[in-house]
């Protein structure tokens, strides 16, 4: 075996590290900054500006998270060896029973990084292989689409909701998108700079509409949109080959 294919949740298992919550990145490891968002009740991750160019716009001062510049290189890859010294003297039970001896949490708290060490190391090669667990492309893109329609508030619920306005307020970030009281007592959200207008939207859903293609190509894009409402109904895989199209 020289590499496993899988998602995202059984990655955490074969590869013994967490990868939700405050230690989520398989990659950045402690490099990664987390941060909780109350009235959203999510752990959110922000240092992604570290793997942009060093001389980026968004690096500068006042463009980046809380007005400061971003001079941070990104992680660097962590060797087999790095990883095997993290993992090898790591003695976990498995279990509920009082026996059980779960990795405790980390200094701050939180689910630690590390939940076992993986069984693989236990093939002798298993340390000479540079690439060892890969994330299979159909889920990913999937999710990276369904993501993106989100965002732009053409699929299921959106993601720009008046909780997520409310933390950028307590954080006191993008002054111009926190939510405002109107005369009756609700609140106004402001659209973001990424919101398609009307007619954007119009034009976005007719073009679907239109698209014939060969059979067996993709799912028939007429079935899984709503043209009235504007909003994706459902997404597999071969229909985001359609979309990037
Ligand atoms: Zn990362």
């Amino acid at each position: 075996m020289f590499v496993t294919v899988n998602d995202w949740p059984a990655l955490s298992n074969l590869l013994g590290q967490t990868n939700m919550g405050y230690n989520a990145c398989t990659h950045c490891f402690e490099d990664l900054d987390s941060i909780f968002l109350k009235t959203c009740r999510k752990v959110v991750y922000i240092s992604h500006c570290q793997f942009l160019p060093v001389d980026h716009l968004v690096r500068k001062k006042g463009k980046h998270f809380k007005g400061k510049a971003d001079h941070r290189a990104k992680p660097h890859n962590q060797t087999e060896d790095d990883i095997l010294e993290m993992v090898k003297d790591m003695k976990v039970v498995f279990g509920k029973r009082q026996s059980s001896k779960p990795v405790p949490k980390d200094t701050q708290g939180h689910t630690p990084m590390w939940k076992k060490k993986s069984i693989f190391w236990e093939l002798p090669y298993w340390h000479d292989l540079e690439v060892r667990h890969t994330i299979d492309v159909m889920h990913l893109t999937k999710n990276l689409y369904v993501n993106l329609l989100r965002f732009m508030g053409v699929y299921g619920k959106r993601k720009d909701s008046l909780e997520v306005r409310q933390d950028l307020q307590e954080m006191k970030e993008q002054g111009n998108l926190h939510p405002k009281k109107i005369d009756d007592g609700r609140q106004y959200l402001s659209p973001p700079s990424y919101t398609q207008s009307k007619e954007e939207k119009e034009s976005m859903f007719e073009c679907l509409n239109s698209i014939n293609v060969s059979s067996r190509f993709s799912s028939n894009i007429k079935r899984i949109i709503n043209v009235q409402e504007k909003k994706f109904l459902n997404l597999k895989f071969h229909d985001c080959h359609v979309l990037m199209t």
